[in-house]
């Protein structure tokens, strides 16, 4: 699944690619003929925001992405055994020495840079979560004004902070101590910047990591499967507490919210 983690690490997998041209691309035939544009134009930026990824080219074009939840990219030399079969890559882009797929990509878009500045749902993004100069202090105003919007939901609006995806959600209110169904108003600043302090180190170190997300210090993990504090582990018992895991679904889609009824007490509802 690609929380916000997940498209860090591939946006940095692309940075070596800066400065290169790109000799050849294969896109959809919707997007076909404006592709032909991008062929010849130097890879001037690679901006990653949330769970939003966006090549720029010279030439005022860009392709803008999103992974939603079974996106993923391959970036590696020319002649890269691919990962997948061909025929679910979305795009494919050559340079003289780097070869990149996207597999799956649901939403893959070639865009002008007036259109991106248009663009309603990026632009409309929360600070990220993972960028060098996001502070906590900036979105809490912009928690509280949910009211009585459930924390749990409210933190996964991308229009308010982005990056956090569903694993990281039960995680982060799980060390914060702050149980997913208080209203968003009733956190005070101080637990959100222990949300905050406990949930970006995690991702910065995912980001890093490719493969499962791993929440858990490593020596509470005696098993492979053992990687997380509370996500997926309904009816254990916590690892701080004993008492047993308990999972509800929760906001708009219905995501799954995994939380321990004595570690989060629902102090305000
Ligand atoms: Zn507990």
């Amino acid at each position: 699944m690609a929380e916000g983690h997940a498209v860090a690490r591939w946006g940095d997998a692309l940075q070596p690619l800066v400065g290169e041209r790109v000799a050849d691309i294969y896109v959809p035939p919707r997007w076909r003929e404006r592709a032909t544009n991008i062929v010849g134009a130097e890879l001037t930026r690679v901006e990653t925001h949330g769970k939003h990824l966006v090549l720029h080219f010279s030439g005022e074009w860009v392709i803008h992405t999103h992974a939603m939840q079974y996106g993923s990219w391959q970036i590696g030399p020319i002649g890269q055994t691919l990962r997948k079969e061909a025929r679910f890559a979305r795009l494919r882009i050559t340079t003289p020495k780097h070869e990149v797929v996207f597999y799956h990509g649901p939403v893959m878009e070639v865009l002008s840079v007036a259109e991106l500045a248009n663009h309603e749902r990026f632009n409309s993004l929360g600070p990220d979560l993972l960028h060098d100069d996001f502070s906590a202090a900036d979105v809490i105003d912009a928690f509280h004004a949910q009211g009585n919007r459930e924390i749990g939901d409210a933190v996964l609006d991308q229009r308010i902070v982005s990056g956090i995806g569903n694993i990281y959600k039960s995680e982060g209110l799980f060390l914060a101590t702050i149980h997913p169904k208080r209203p968003a108003a009733g956190v005070s600043a101080e637990e959100m910047q222990v949300f905050f302090d406990e949930l970006v180190p995690l991702m910065q170190a995912g980001r890093r990591t490719p493969g499962w997300i791993a929440t858990l210090p490593r020596d509470l993990q005696l098993e492979p499967w053992m990687r997380n504090w509370v996500y997926q582990r309904r009816g254990q018992p916590c690892f701080v507490c004993a008492t047993k895991i308990e999972m509800f679904r929760q906001g708009d889609f219905q995501r799954t919210t995994y939380f321990c009824p004595h570690c989060q007490p629902a102090i305000d509802l």
